[in-house]
């Protein structure tokens, strides 16, 4: 029974537990916190959010630990519907990010991994057939995201956040690549076998990655929108909304899922990224990541 799924993500959920504070301890120092919040997190598990909520039958695979906090990883995405049949349960602890926020909204981030890291090629050989546009990212081991590609039978959507080591024939299969700018020139550097990272503007970028045999590319430019192109088309940049950002936090997984979500009715990449622009920035008005994703389409 395959629930008639039309988007499958393959990746990382975790739990985010952000500390607020006048300002960030130093090496050996300890500083008293305002506050404190658990949230849900995880590139994966924001994009299947998304996903569901642009209006995608919804499927994630992934792992979380025997322990409390799966049950926060999870619970928007149960909320919202999406499938989540084959999440594997692991002796490591579901993933952790341990976020601690200043007065001046910087951050130091620590990500622990845990159940995540079991994302392996054996993981995801084990869940079966992928159905639907297969999404994948970074925050899983490279094993399991080259298994992902070759079990999927639809597009595959990669946003290889962060960015890891993935061989030049995986890189390739992805149809698209949704990369941020920084992303892009990492992913190129790669690509090239390059010492150094190019400098150059996100269009040329965007050429070079495509001269090397890409399908399809999307790079998002945070408020100045994205870039859209596709082999034997025009590049074209799209705007994005003019909005009053509060919290840009998961703004990329809100673009990247509602992407995959129009691709799987049948829109042409442009279109999608249209949509998701207009999704994305939806979010970036509101604060938290996936608290911030819209639970209605009326306003788009
Ligand atoms: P980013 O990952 O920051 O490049 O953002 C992904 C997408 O979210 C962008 O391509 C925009 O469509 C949208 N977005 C991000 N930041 C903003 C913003 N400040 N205002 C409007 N849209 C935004």
């Amino acid at each position: 029974m395959t629930d008639n799924i039309q988007v499958t993500i393959v990746g990382s959920s975790n739990v985010d537990i952000t500390a607020l504070m006048n300002r960030l301890p130093g090496p050996g120092e300890t500083v008293l916190a305002d506050s404190y919040q658990l949230s849900p997190g995880g590139k994966g598990a924001n994009q299947a959010l998304a996903a569901q909520l642009a209006g995608a039958r919804t499927e994630f695979i992934g792992a979380v630990g025997e322990d409390s906090h799966a049950k926060i990883a999870l619970g928007q995405l149960e909320e919202a519907g999406v499938k989540l049949d084959r999440v594997s349960t692991s002796r490591q602890p579901t993933g952790v990010a341990i976020i601690q926020v200043d007065s001046g909204a910087e951050n130091s981030i620590a990500v622990v991994s845990g159940a995540n890291s079991t994302v392996t090629a054996e993981v995801v050989n084990a869940a079966g057939t992928l159905h639907g546009i297969v999404v994948l990212q970074g925050e899983i081991p490279a094993s399991g995201i080259k298994t992902a590609m070759d079990l999927a039978t639809d597009k595959v959507v990669l946003n290889l956040a962060p960015v890891i080591e993935l061989d030049r024939d995986y890189l390739l299969k992805a149809n698209p690549l949704v990369v941020n700018e920084h992303e892009a020139a990492l992913i190129l550097q790669q690509l090239d076998g390059s010492e150094t990272m190019s400098t150059e503007a996100e269009p040329v970028i965007a050429e070079k990655l495509m001269a090397h045999g890409l399908a399809s590319l999307v790079i998002t430019l945070g408020a100045n929108g994205c870039l859209v192109v596709e082999q034997g088309t025009e590049m074209q940049q799209l705007s994005a909304v003019k909005v009053k950002a509060l919290d840009t936090t998961g703004a990329g997984d809100a673009f990247t899922g509602a992407v995959a979500a129009r691709l799987a009715h049948g829109d042409t990449l442009a279109q999608a990224a249209d949509f998701a622009g207009k999704f994305a920035a939806l979010t970036v008005q509101a604060h938290g990541a996936q608290a911030s994703y819209p639970r209605s389409l009326d306003a788009l």
